[in-house]
């Protein structure tokens, strides 16, 4: 698999427990938002497309408020077995730090054209269905020429809007409810997870 050239590059991974990405898994449209304690903190927006995650990091992480236009820069793409990946990336390794699964669910592409061409133009309109996370959304590409294009992540107005929204309000994550603290102390899981 081509795409994840990038990924496997940066990564040791006789040296961090994330997934080479041997396996392959059946197409489908899944999503998941991770949140990160890097060198600095960020929350890694994933949508499914063929075989990979398409990434994008996500500085302050994504909104459900329509006045909060947030910066995604877009990222090499990931292995579908990241998308259940949580836990510790050790020092000295790329991405070191602690990794939550904020939220995860299923997408689906909205709006007249297909989803290659609206990657093309650089527009994408998809609604996600996630426990935090739902609606409408746009990601619009502002520059192409880079290495790590960057875009804007818009909620769309409909019943999903969260005018009052705080990311930190909806903290934990969904697949063992632990807080980036109890993943980095390696507590167990306080919850199982809910299957998609
Ligand atoms: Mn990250």
């Amino acid at each position: 698999m081509a795409a994840l050239e990038e990924y496997r590059r940066k990564r040791r991974f006789d040296r961090t427990s994330e997934p080479s990405g041997e396996k392959t898994s059946q197409p489908g449209t899944l999503f998941v938002v991770q949140k990160h304690a890097a060198r600095r903190l960020h929350y890694d927006f994933r949508l499914q497309a063929d075989r990979a995650l398409k990434s994008w990091a996500v500085p302050k992480g994504p909104s459900l408020n329509p006045a909060d236009k947030r910066m995604a820069v877009q990222t090499e793409d990931h292995p579908m077995s990241y998308a259940d990946f949580e836990g510790i990336i050790p020092p000295g390794n790329y991405g070191a730090g602690t990794v939550m699964v904020w939220d995860r669910g299923r997408f689906r592409v909205e709006g007249q054209r297909g989803a290659k061409e609206q990657w093309d133009h650089g527009e994408i309109k998809f609604r996600l269905m996630g426990e935090k996370l739902s609606g409408s959304f746009v990601l619009v590409r502002m520059k192409r020429d880079q290495k790590q294009p960057e875009w804007l992540m818009i909620k769309h107005q409909d019943d999903a809007v969260d005018p009052a929204w705080n990311i930190d309000d909806h903290d934990g994550s969904v697949l063992t409810g632990r807080t980036l603290d109890e993943i980095a102390a390696e507590v167990p899981p306080k919850r199982e997870p809910i299957p998609l």
